[in-house]
């Protein structure tokens, strides 16, 4: 008898019942595909001399093929790194108020660019300037895509007029924010000319009164987010850099990077410098982002003097970096939370999770241990409950950590290899497991687990032992 004949042809598999519930849900084309696949493979199967799958698991793996084709690329993950504002894994994490806002303005129309008072066309802006100038003490404001659209259109706004487009910014100063912004790149594409004063470690006010001349644009100063220069050093203050500009009839620019709009340390949380602080001291323009330390939706934010703002909402770039409807309406979600600071740590989420004490995350730890270490029992793995530090992340309070706490898994054997296994098979869950892997322990932080998320942690636990089976099968043919 030919063993060929023991496969099924497609036409006889397209008459089952199940696949035509598999049509009507994923489309004709998909499953024909997916049932073409899965036929190649018991093809190849007998021709190794195996035995080929009946036709109830045949259909039950076509199903499982098409589920997992259908899963999204943008896919939510539990974020156990240990890093809050997670820029590879979205940063901040929305308010409820924010994403019902989003929800709204998606399933409407709404009044993005429309004056509901006079019906008459309105400007997007209008929706939340007058927060954002009431939370940071400007004039004006105006928004775009992210902090780097807002440091570049300042700059080609501000600083690209021949004759006079050099900004002056200190040698201490010239940030790279996670490869792709770097402030002599930027500078450069938005044809403003870089000029650096000091050193490394030292710039003094002198250092810009010396390098001003007819063709200074600005006087720049870049918040260094990510690092820290310690020891030997001096920065001139914003006061005095404000001073100096304004004396020569100059603007004073900072790029804060995070900028939270309030203080943070009400929290026990480190000071983190403001745009209202910056305001103060006689900067007259701030550009911020959205989704780091504020806890919204990824944007750039530039307030300041109701001049220079208007100068750059007049740029035709402007229009290139504009955000839309469902931005502008998670950022007044979340400005308008502001409003009453008192609740803000339990109505913002990127708040609740940086102020969530070290004994919370201590109990979620002792929960969620027993569960881990009957997945992980046939493993030659330990697990316990360790203490750790979390770090803000984005940039934000660079040396700063947040006492945490989680589950460390370390390997009873010297090899590695099945940590890097683990590790690797949890990120194949269908909504992943995101740990770090430090000096020999995968860590697991559990700081951004909220405790009404443990159920669904859980429940990709049980997933778990197929997955690492999986992956054992795949690395080591038999
Ligand atoms: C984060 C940061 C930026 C870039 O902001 P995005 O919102 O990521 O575009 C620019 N400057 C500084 C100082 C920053 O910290």
């Amino acid at each position: 008898m030919n063993p060929y004949a023991q496969i099924p042809s497609v036409s006889r598999l397209l008459e089952q019942a199940e696949l035509s519930k598999l049509i009507d849900t994923f489309g004709h084309q998909w499953v024909i595909q997916a049932v073409r696949q899965r036929l190649d493979l018991a093809r190849q199967a007998l021709q190794a001399g195996k035995a080929i799958p009946a036709q109830t698991q045949l259909i039950a793996d076509i199903s499982q093929a098409l589920q997992q084709q259908a899963l999204p690329n943008l896919r939510p993950v539990f974020n156990l790194t240990g890093t809050v504002l997670h820029t590879n894994l979205g940063r901040a994490p929305l308010p409820e108020a924010a994403i019902e806002a989003m929800i709204e303005a998606a399933r409407h129309p709404c009044a993005l660019e429309y004056d509901l008072a006079s019906g008459g066309r309105g400007d997007r802006d209008d929706l939340v300037e007058s927060l954002l100038c009431e939370f940071t003490g400007a004039e004006a404001a105006t928004v775009v895509n992210n902090n780097a659209a807002a440091v570049f259109l300042t700059l080609n706004s501000l600083a690209s007029t021949k004759g006079k487009r050099q900004v002056i910014v200190s040698r201490g100063e010239l940030v790279e924010i996670g490869g792709a912004f770097r402030v002599p790149d930027i500078m450069s594409r938005s044809g403003a000319k870089l000029v650096e004063v000091g050193t490394t470690n030292r710039t003094h006010l002198r250092d810009f009164s010396g390098a001003i001349n007819p063709k200074t644009a600005m006087l720049m100063k870049v918040h260094t987010s990510n690092y820290a220069i310690e020891g030997f050093t001096h920065a001139v203050a914003e006061n005095e850099l404000a001073e100096l500009a304004h004396q020569h009839d100059l603007p004073f620019v900072v790029d804060l990077g995070s900028g939270t709009l309030t203080n943070l340390e009400r929290w026990g949380l480190p000071h983190e410098p403001t745009p209202r602080e910056s305001i103060e001291a006689g900067a007259d323009l701030v550009t911020f982002s959205g989704d780091k330390l504020l806890g919204g939706p990824q944007a750039g934010l530039v307030v300041g003097s109701k001049e220079l703002v208007s100068r750059i909402k007049k740029n035709p770039l402007k229009r290139a970096l504009r955000v839309g409807k469902i931005t502008l309406a998670a950022l007044e979600a979340v400005l308008r939370l502001y409003r009453n600071p008192d609740n803000l740590a339990q109505n913002l989420a990127a708040l609740q999770q940086l102020a969530r004490p070290q004994g919370e995350i201590l109990l979620a730890a002792h929960r969620l241990l027993p569960a881990l270490q009957q997945a992980l029992s046939n493993l030659p793995l330990t697990v316990e409950v360790v203490t750790l530090n979390s770090q803000i992340g984005s940039g934000s309070l660079p040396v700063e950590r947040l006492a945490s706490a989680g589950l460390a898994i370390r390997s009873d054997s010297k090899k590695s290899g099945g940590l890097n296994r683990l590790e690797s098979a949890l990120r194949q869950l269908d909504k992943p497991i995101i740990g770090r892997i430090d000096k020999g322990a995968l860590l697991l932080d559990l700081r951004c687990l909220a405790e009404a998320d443990e159920a669904v942690f859980l429940q990709q636990l049980n997933g778990l032992t197929s997955r690492l089976h999986q992956l054992n099968t795949t690395e080591t043919p038999c």
